[in-house]
């Protein structure tokens, strides 16, 4: 047995099984030895039969005083009842499927039970509760580890496995520097691993995991940094004027709110002084940053220094083209689009003039991150929905010129230690005002029942001649889980609405396909357009004025935000249903705040509150790789120790080329997967 063999070496792991560790992430004997148990159950505690708090999973030690079980061979299921006792008095353990358990058990031997106590008149009862006998090998009793979900899997058969690595903790050597260990007095891996699995101690688990926090952090953190450095991003920067910036917001038919003043003036004294522009963008769906991109780029433009702003869709970056080509062709500047879909020449014509710099302002998506495409004097690159992106594409776009000012895009606000750790020493730039004028959606919550009331009110809006979304959380039906699918909800709205156009589109279709049905959306030739989330992403279509969630309850906050931002894009009213069935706690809580408010600031601080920090700032909202055990923001301490010991690190080795660091290189190409490019 090797840490590197595959999990289906294992004996009693057969293909359906190694499919489903797979699919969480397991692949070898080492990634189940990674594989960390997310909750312990602590059973050291004995209750007594009478004493025990009722409908709670607690321990009770008693013995057997007698059997009753009827053995009748014409039943399937013959129940199997204990009589226990302890020195609280007696209580009984009820097995419904007698047959196999009756003869594990001994009458006058004493048992662990571990399960929840309930009340059958007034005797005290167990049913299936998990038992073993004092003072046999497999005690039930003790800290038991909990691990995450494996379909196909019980925990005690994730408990097995995992012991039966054991014996590969030997070959777990030391591989941070000792300097690291030393200053966090971190415990050694076996050890950390070894109380993870197999607590015995609060104490230890805690160190244990502290280790391996720590590990994972280190691992990140050296990634995030070698990539960074492996930019070598000089830390001044083409700078250029910026009044034409200013020349052109006075041309704009609307007023700059409050906070895209502010916004811009941050924006241009970076982009005025020598000093190299790394710059965060925050400003909720509709808070108008595209025009404070617009503004930097037409400068740059203006003296001759090319800028690229990179979209996560092709619908977005064509949405981009629009208002460039609205805003700036009147001023004589021109705008240009790469993408996957234009014809081989247009893409070659567009490599040759951004090489020879005829092109100033260039609007892409990561088609542009191909290393074919050169710029001549790359002076601003933009990221626009920056979350969409990982940290390699990112990369990849600011790589294409190392004097270039930088500024990334988003709508939905992380708090700025993170931002700062994640993405370096980065400025940030908060737009919280609204454009006026601006009216809130109005928010409802919507009752199955009340759907042909919803109906018709839709009816009456498409009349107007308005458009309408509404998105499922399904693309088609599921077994598995109940909610209404794109597939189904559009075949029913295709016969309640017969005089009008309904469109589907879904993640699963051909982007051609699925780019075909947007673009019709948004010129209007589609009145009801069915979807899946894959609209959530900034398109722009002023004429939609209703929003439609099925299954809102399936949706986090900030997600229902981000759906919602599709509609008030006009002068009309607009207007966004929640349908929901569901009465959790959370789901009403969420149609709550979600009816209350429009502010995406104040959403994202009542999503921390509802599903705490670890849920909301999930690493895929960064684009950075899943972490098996760290949470970003709960273990932000280590983080930043981790962070430092890393940074120490790299400095002296940007490349990871010393023999001392090959574990750590491993580690970091590990975990980033596919998704770094770097030349470690
Ligand atoms: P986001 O911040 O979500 O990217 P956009 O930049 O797409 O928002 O802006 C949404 C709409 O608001 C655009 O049509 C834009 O022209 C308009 N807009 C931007 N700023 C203002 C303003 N100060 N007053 C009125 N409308 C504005
Ligand atoms: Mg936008």
């Amino acid at each position: 047995m090797r840490i590197k063999d595959k999990v289906s070496s294992l004996k009693g792991i057969g293909p359906k099984k190694e499919e489903a560790l797979l699919d969480a992430g397991i692949e070898t004997l080492e990634d189940v030895i990674y594989f960390f148990p997310r909750n312990y159950e602590d059973r050291r505690t004995v209750s007594t039969i009478k004493g025990a708090e009722l409908f709670k999973d607690v321990l009770i030690e008693a013995k057997i005083i007698s059997k009753k079980y009827s053995g009748n061979p014409y039943k399937k299921n013959t129940p199997l009842t204990l009589l226990i006792e302890d020195e609280s008095g007696r209580g009984e353990v009820v097995f419904f499927n007698g047959r196999f358990l009756n003869k594990l058990f001994q009458v006058n031997q004493d048992y662990a039970f571990y399960g929840r106590v309930s009340e059958n008149f007034a005797r005290r009862q167990m049913i299936h509760p998990q038992f073993s006998r004092l003072g046999s090998k497999d005690d039930i009793r003790g800290i038991l580890p909990v691990y995450p979900v494996i379909p196909g899997f019980s925990q005690n058969e994730l408990r097995k496995m995992e012991k039966g690595l054991m014996p590969l903790y030997e070959g777990i050597e030391e591989w941070l520097p000792a300097e690291v260990i030393e200053e966090n007095r971190l415990c050694d891996p076996a050890y950390a691993l070894k109380n993870l699995h197999f607590p015995s101690d609060g104490r230890k688990v805690l160190e244990g995991k502290f280790r391996m926090v720590f590990e994972e952090l280190f691992t990140l953190e050296a990634g995030l940094i070698s990539i960074r450095q492996a930019d070598k991003r000089s830390d001044t920067a083409v700078s250029f004027d910026c009044s034409y910036g200013d020349e052109f917001a006075a041309s704009l038919p609307f007023e700059l709110t409050s906070g895209q003043k502010e916004a811009w003036e941050s924006i241009k004294a970076d982009l005025q002084g020598s000093k190299r522009m790394n710059r965060l963008l925050q400003g909720d769906v509709g808070s108008g940053k595209t025009v404070l991109a617009e503004m930097a780029m037409l400068s740059a433009a203006k003296q001759r220094i090319q800028s690229v702003i990179m979209a996560p869709t092709e619908l977005l970056a064509k949405q981009h083209l629009e208002s460039f080509n609205r805003d700036l062709m009147p001023l004589g500047i021109k705008t240009d689009l790469l993408i996957s879909s234009i014809t081989a020449s247009e893409k070659r014509r567009i490599i040759e003039d951004l090489a020879e710099g005829n092109i100033n302002i260039l609007i892409a998506t990561h088609a542009v991150l191909e290393e074919k495409v050169v710029f001549k004097n790359l002076g601003l690159v933009i990221t626009d929905e920056q979350h969409r992106f990982g940290v390699s594409q990112r990369r990849k776009l600011s790589a294409k010129a190392e004097d270039a000012n930088v500024l990334v895009m988003r709508a939905t606000p992380i708090p700025r230690t993170l931002a700062v750790i994640l993405y370096g020493d980065l400025d940030v730039s908060q737009v919280r005002t609204m454009p006026t004028g601006r009216k809130p959606v109005k928010t409802t919550m919507v009752r199955p029942e009340e759907r042909d009331r919803m109906y018709d009110f839709l009816r009456q809006e498409i009349k107007k001649g308005r458009q309408a979304y509404v998105v499922c959380p399904l693309i088609s039906e599921s077994e598995s889980i109940e909610a209404r699918s794109a597939d189904q909800v559009y075949e029913e709205l295709l016969g309640t609405f017969g005089n009008c156009n309904v469109a589907l589109v879904h993640g699963a279709m051909k982007t051609d396909e699925k780019n075909g049905v947007m673009e019709s959306f948004v010129a209007g030739d589609v009145d009801i357009l069915v979807s899946t989330v894959v609209i959530e992403v900034g398109i722009n279509v002023p004429n939609a004025t209703v929003m439609v969630i099925e299954n809102a309850e399936r949706f986090g906050l900030a997600q229902l935000h981000q759906l919602r931002g599709r509609v008030g894009r006009g002068s009309e009213e607009s207007y966004c249903f929640l349908v929901t069935d569901s009465n959790g706690d959370i789901a009403v809580e969420r149609s709550k705040i979600m009816c209350s408010t429009n502010s995406g600031f104040e959403i994202a601080e009542e999503d921390l509150r509802l599903r705490g920090p670890g849920e909301v700032f999930g690493t895929r909202q960064h684009g950075l790789p899943q972490l098996e055990i760290s949470d970003l923001v709960k273990h932000a301490d280590v983080l930043e120790k981790a962070a430092q010991a890393a940074k120490k690190v790299v400095e002296k080795d940007p490349n990871l080329e010393k023999e001392e660091n090959q574990k750590l290189k491993e580690r970091v190409k590990k975990l980033y997967g596919d998704s770094i490019s770097l030349d470690l």
